[in-house]
């Protein structure tokens, strides 16, 4: 593997670095920071905390800022501690704002934990996180996202490294599963759906973005973390870092049977209004509907509602964003 070497300078082992180490584990960590690899291990071997780690990794490169042979302080478990003075520390980048710079930040990391196993004789056991030492929620985003998937994702590398197959995916069962799934995640990148119930880039089908909501039929468990399965066919993740689920299409119904409120919001546009899809509108069927390609009358306004217009043929609620009545666009 291509690892760029930043080492710090002797005169500052006194600081980072200064006992002699046998290594004997892998701790992980997530950098909370938005910093590249390069720029991690350049602010650690030029301050004088005692902050330092062996490796930053990012979604493009290794960089490595302690010897090996060396300690690092790390693990938050003092001065003998077994994190601080047997553990190999690995900070995976990118964690602070996650997104798909982060995912291909933590599939480098994979690939490189588990080059170091096999270039020390380890296994997966040898894999360890800086909570394992004290009680600190590191690495955070990668907890949050499972580690269990983690250390599924180093083994497969292991397993490949070894010259063994990645092995199939570990699916779940399809479980019932209904309601609607919401894109929250803001990045311009979006968030990929997929054919199968499978991560993998090669089952990847369209980006969609923030604000698209799509009809949820089932879920399944795929490497530990569940796969929402839309009613389109396609699959989408579930984790709330990028979207959220609820189980009805629009929040009016509580609205609609409450007392009335004071001031009642009032709508844009009201019943009979003719217009078109703007951007799109949320199918109940889960299908997008894009600018121009469907036009028709609002049936029904539910003011204050997240989603208070009602068209008449079929295509569901939506809201002023979803829809257009400038006559110029085409119908
Ligand atoms: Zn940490």
């Amino acid at each position: 593997m291509n690892v760029i070497q930043n080492l710090v300078s002797p005169n500052l082992y006194y600081c980072k670095c200064p006992f002699d180490m046998n290594s004997t584990r892998i701790v992980v960590h997530n950098t909370a920071n938005d910093a590249s690899a390069r720029n991690e291990i350049q602010y650690m071997i030029n301050n004088h905390n005692e902050v330092s780690f062996h490796y930053a990794v990012d979604d493009k490169e290794i960089v490595q800022g302690i010897p090996e042979n060396r300690n690092a302080w790390h693990s938050g478990d003092g001065g003998n501690g077994v994190g601080n003075r047997q553990g190999i520390a690995i900070e995976i980048c990118y964690s602070k704002s996650g997104g798909t710079r982060f995912d291909a930040a933590e599939v480098l990391a994979a690939k490189f934990i588990a080059f170091k196993l096999k270039e020390k004789g380890w296994g997966i056991a040898q894999v360890t996180k800086h909570q394992d030492y004290s009680p600190k929620y590191c690495p955070h985003r990668t907890l949050d996202k499972g580690w269990q998937r983690f250390l599924n994702m180093v083994q497969a590398e292991l397993n490949a490294l070894n010259g063994q197959s990645k092995p199939a995916v570990q699916n779940g069962a399809l479980e019932s599963y209904n309601g609607f799934v919401e894109i929250t995640y803001s990045g311009a990148d979006g968030i990929v759906l997929h054919t199968q119930a499978s991560w993998d880039d090669s089952t990847a089908a369209e980006t969609v973005k923030k604000g698209e909501v799509f009809t949820v039929v089932g879920r399944q468990l795929v490497d530990g973390v569940y796969m929402y399965k839309l009613k389109s066919g396609k699959w989408i993740t579930s984790a709330k870092e990028y979207v959220s689920f609820r189980t009805e299409l629009h929040g009016s119904t509580t609205q609609t049977t409450q007392a009335p409120t004071p001031a009642k919001p009032t709508c844009k546009y009201g019943v009979g209004t003719r217009v078109c899809t703007n951007t799109l509108s949320n199918d109940s069927a889960g299908s997008k509907v894009y600018k121009g390609e469907w036009s028709g009358k609002i049936t029904r306004v539910i003011p204050g509602a997240k989603f208070p217009y009602l068209l008449n043929n079929g295509t569901g609620w939506t809201n002023d964003t979803g829809i257009d009545t400038d006559p110029n666009v085409p119908r």
